[in-house]
């Protein structure tokens, strides 16, 4: 059976560069909860928290970086400052007994918002495998 964010995500063009919900994020025309932010980085509490502590961490420039899948030369640096600022976040909000770092890529991997976002997700015991 197909859950329902499945069936959302089904109608989601997989490859599409357009703006996102997150682009009114990071020009602040809709609200967030910003835990972070930088000249390149942007983080922010996840609407649909999935545990106690659930953020994400996004570029502020997109620059065709859709998903990790589209990841070229050009955004090793933003690659590296949106794991580093995971960390920042993470240490900021107490996660001193470990938490989860998750980037969903395109279908198979559930991604619904097409511009990179890597989630941190802690507060309590994760499980492994994921579903
Ligand atoms: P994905 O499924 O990995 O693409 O993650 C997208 C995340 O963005 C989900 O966890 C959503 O709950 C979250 N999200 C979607 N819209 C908003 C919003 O307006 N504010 C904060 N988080 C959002």
């Amino acid at each position: 059976a197909q859950s329902e964010k499945e069936a959302a995500l089904a109608a989601i063009p997989v490859d599409g560069d357009s703006p996102t919900i997150f682009d009114k994020i990071i020009k602040k025309e809709i609200p967030s909860t910003i835990v972070y932010e930088d000249d390149k980085v942007l983080a922010f509490r996840d609407i649909s928290p999935q545990a106690p502590t659930h953020i994400l961490v996004i570029p502020k420039v997109k620059d065709g970086l859709t998903g990790l899948s589209k990841a070229e030369e050009r955004h090793v640096e933003i690659l590296g400052r949106l794991l580093y600022v995971a960390k920042l976040v993470a240490k900021q909000e107490k996660l001193d007994d470990g938490y989860r770092v998750v980037i969903n890529d395109g279908k198979n991997g559930c991604q619904s918002v097409y511009h990179i976002h890597v989630h941190v997700i802690g507060g309590r015991q994760m499980n492994w495998p994921p579903g």
